[in-house]
């Protein structure tokens, strides 16, 4: 098993699978066997085994935790993020604005709360903002009551 530096999973995918070792050594392994999803080692017994014990499934598992609340909390960071890039917007532009400015200022324009459909158009959400988007802008922003 393999981290990036955000503690995400990278998983491989391919006829062989080079893993690294806990002695950084590289191996290939043979697809056929079974492995240990924590620490590599083969795993015996059931064929639908996934761990070599119980400890290695509990820290697979803690991986998974911790790898998931990352992502969470970083997506919570750009949902506050793009919050008050609208909230400023609203107070200068009156709730229009073209989409390169907002990048510039580091909106991420594919993070939203909410996406509803009303009659043709999208309304998308951040929390309580609502607006639209189209033509190379975001407009008809709004705060709902
Ligand atoms: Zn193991």
């Amino acid at each position: 098993m393999v981290y990036d530096s955000f503690g995400s999973l990278v998983f491989h995918a391919g006829q062989a699978i080079f893993e690294e070792t806990n002695t950084k050594m590289y191996r290939i392994q043979n697809e056929e066997e079974v492995h240990c999803l924590e620490c590599g080692e083969p795993v015996y017994g059931r064929s639908d085994k996934k761990f070599c014990s119980d400890n290695c499934r509990n820290r697979w598992h803690g991986h998974l935790r911790y790898a998931r609340e990352k992502i969470q909390a970083r997506e919570m960071q750009i949902l506050a993020r793009n919050y008050s890039i609208l909230e400023s917007m609203l107070c200068l532009t009156g709730g229009k604005c073209p989409f390169s400015t907002l990048e510039e200022m580091g909106f991420k324009k594919e993070y939203v709360t909410r996406v509803i459909k009303k009659g043709k158009h999208l309304e998308y959400r951040c929390f309580d903002f609502a607006y639209n988007m189209g033509a190379g802008k975001l407009f008809n922003l709004h705060r709902l009551d």
